[in-house]
């Protein structure tokens, strides 16, 4: 039997469930997970992607100039909109595809690194990119480092089957001379046995070289400091050029404004500096358009002249 209240409510019940069947997107969506992060952009005719293998948190107690001078370190900490001193960082890495040949460089910690959970996604993202690690021509190291070669062979085999492995001559003699490695203090022995096991793999696949070109349109240029043989990769392209300078800059936030800051990592921190100057001064000059492993991704900017300091200025993303 109908009452008053039961009519008054059926037209809402009924209204609910047309609701209810005509907005299937009220359905709760599954999380979609880590941002996929790659972008691609065009130096001349070469088509270059820049991927990412996560981010690290670094910290400013890795910097023994903003230990010194702590007050311009809150400022420009305080600039860039930090809230602390934790200071999370991009791993980058690029492809260049020169129409020719298809040029890794550098590739990410790897998975079971001790870098923490957000890095180890170089492999989705290149996949997402569409691009096959089978089908890498040839990869370029601009340093030894595990958070760049801990990519290239994470299971004792190389990731990049077809890959010829190039690599600066001082670099590879440097991390696999057992000599050396005995006399490095004991907290830098595992970066020794990493950078060891991750080029032994692709043996006699190796070009060591002490720079010039990789293959047409791609060069090697010596930029000495981070380590004995860190090296930056230009890509040439008619009157295009993209500098991929590797680890020159690990916190954009500090050292742009402070050059001179070295960074606990860097190997010979004077020498570093030196290069940092000489390497941002030429960018500034030449406007040339480079790449960062640990710029904010997709790590593609300017560097512009402040004074004695330097800006960054990131490259507007552009859409082919
Ligand atoms: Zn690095």
């Amino acid at each position: 039997m109908l009452s008053r209240r039961s009519l008054i409510a059926a037209p809402v019940v009924l209204a609910a469930a047309s609701t209810l069947r005509i907005t299937p997107a009220l359905a709760r969506a599954p999380a979609q997970g880590p941002s996929p992060a790659v972008y691609r952009f065009q130096v001349g005719t070469a088509e270059v992607t820049a991927l990412t293998d996560g981010t690290l948190d670094l910290s400013t107690d890795l910097f023994p100039g903003a230990q010194q001078d702590p007050t311009t370190a809150e400022r420009l900490l305080a600039q860039a909109g930090r809230p602390d001193k934790a200071l999370p960082t991009f791993v980058n890495a690029c492809v260049v595809n020169t129409g020719d040949k298809l040029v890794l460089v550098d590739t990410g910690a790897g998975p079971g690194q001790d870098f923490g959970p957000g890095l180890g996604r170089l492999p989705k993202n290149l996949a997402l990119a569409g691009i096959d690690p089978a089908a890498v021509d040839v990869l370029v190291l601009t340093h030894l480092h595990p958070d760049h070669v801990g990519g290239m062979a994470p299971a004792q085999a190389a990731a990049f089957p077809n890959a010829e492995l190039v690599v600066a001559e001082p670099e590879y003699a440097f991390w696999t001379d057992q000599g050396v490695a005995a006399q490095a203090p004991k907290d830098f022995q595992p970066f020794f046995a990493a950078a060891r096991a991750a080029v032994a793999p692709y043996g006699n696949r190796t070009r060591r070289v002490r720079g010039g070109e990789i293959v047409p349109g791609v060069t090697l240029e010596p930029a000495p400091g981070h380590t004995p043989g860190h090296s930056m990769v230009r890509v040439s392209s008619g009157t295009d050029q993209l500098l991929i300078w590797g680890d020159i800059i690990h916190v954009a936030a500090l050292q742009f404004d402070k050059p001179d800051w070295a960074i606990a990592f860097d190997a010979d921190h004077a020498q570093a500096a030196q290069t940092r100057r000489r390497v941002f001064d030429m960018a500034a000059a030449d406007r040339l358009l480079v790449a960062g492993m640990h710029l904010p991704f997709p790590g593609v900017g300017r560097v512009a002249r402040r004074g004695d300091a330097y800006a960054y200025v990131p490259e507007p993303w552009r859409v082919l």
